[in-house]
């Protein structure tokens, strides 16, 4: 997708408003228009790249360090008892907006939402194969 017709280089950028709740030369961090808790933010990269695969180590670095100095404040003011960092990386893994953001999905004591994965099942000898494809 071309940079001009992306909406989150459009937000990120100030040309379409968005409530933000934290911004300097690197990010802008908004709140998700389709909040799945109370103060769900997206941290977004004012630089166009589509996923983790295409994010320089130099934003991915300062995108990690960002969101643990907005997770306590988020835990300070939002009183949230914990907290998901979610990223999605392409349309197999749920990607919808294609330029790099990063969830912060406050949680709450009892709020119900169903955020995490049942465990699957594997074999010693299938995680066996997988380290060795990653590794050799
Ligand atoms: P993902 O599925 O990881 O690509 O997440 C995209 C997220 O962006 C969803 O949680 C949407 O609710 C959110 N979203 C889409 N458009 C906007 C927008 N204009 N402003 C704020 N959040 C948005
Ligand atoms: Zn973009």
């Amino acid at each position: 997708m071309k940079r001009e017709d992306c909406i989150f280089c459009k937000i990120a950028q100030g040309e379409i408003p968005s409530k933000t709740i934290y911004e300097d030369d690197t990010f802008r961090v908004i709140l998700d228009l389709g909040p799945v808790t109370r103060g769900h933010a997206l941290i977004l990269p004012k630089e166009h790249a589509e996923n983790i695969f295409e994010l320089s180590e130099d934003i991915a670095g300062k995108a990690m360090v960002l969101a643990k100095h907005l997770a306590v404040v988020m835990r300070d003011r939002l009183h949230c008892s914990g907290l998901n960092l979610v990223q999605n990386n392409g349309v197999s893994a749920g990607q919808t907006v294609p330029h790099f953001h990063l969830h912060m999905i406050p949680r709450y004591e009892g709020n119900g939402k169903d955020l995490n994965w049942k465990a699957g099942e594997a074999t010693q000898e299938e995680l066996e194969a997988v380290r060795r494809q990653i590794t050799q």
